[in-house]
């Protein structure tokens, strides 16, 4: 999916969409993941993974076109890519930039791994986990979540 643009620059501009830069390095997967981007599905995608960056070190990159990011996914982009910013592009312009928000709770975001949990009942509730200072946990059975919380997203 990575392309090299001219100058070799690793990925081209795109005229509309979303750049999402300063993602956690190996994490640019799991944030495609995360929009339910996959191999099927028809939006061109560019992704640049270890990217020497000055702030966090190395970073991936990842281009969506013709699409712009909703508050939820970027709630979900959080999650795991904390230094993430999103900038959202119009006609090869830059019109927001705005890093990821880091919300307190989490409404139907993540699946809570405990079988038991009301959560996961056949009438289920709607999942709602607390975002405390080691990972994520459950409103209902306390269950916490403290790493590999990607797998965990809905
Ligand atoms: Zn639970």
């Amino acid at each position: 999916m990575t392309r090299k643009g001219p100058e070799g620059l690793l990925i081209s501009p795109i005229r509309h969409g979303t750049v999402i830069d300063h993602i956690t390095a190996g994490q640019a997967l799991n944030v495609l993941r995360i929009l339910g981007i996959t191999g099927t599905t028809s939006e061109e995608v560019s992704v640049a993974t270890n990217v020497a960056s000055g702030r966090v070190g190395k970073k991936d990159i990842v281009k969506i076109e013709n699409r712009e990011l909703r508050k939820e996914e970027v709630d979900r982009i959080a999650l795991i890519a904390p230094d993430a910013t999103i900038n959202i592009i119009r006609e090869y312009a830059v019109v927001e930039k705005k890093g990821v928000e880091h919300p307190r709770e989490l409404l139907g975001v993540v699946r809570c791994p405990n079988p038991g949990c009301i959560t996961n009942t056949a009438e289920p509730a709607r999942s709602r986990f607390i975002v405390v200072r080691n990972g994520l946990r459950c409103h209902y059975c306390d269950w916490l979540i403290s790493k590999e919380i990607a797998e965990h997203i809905l």
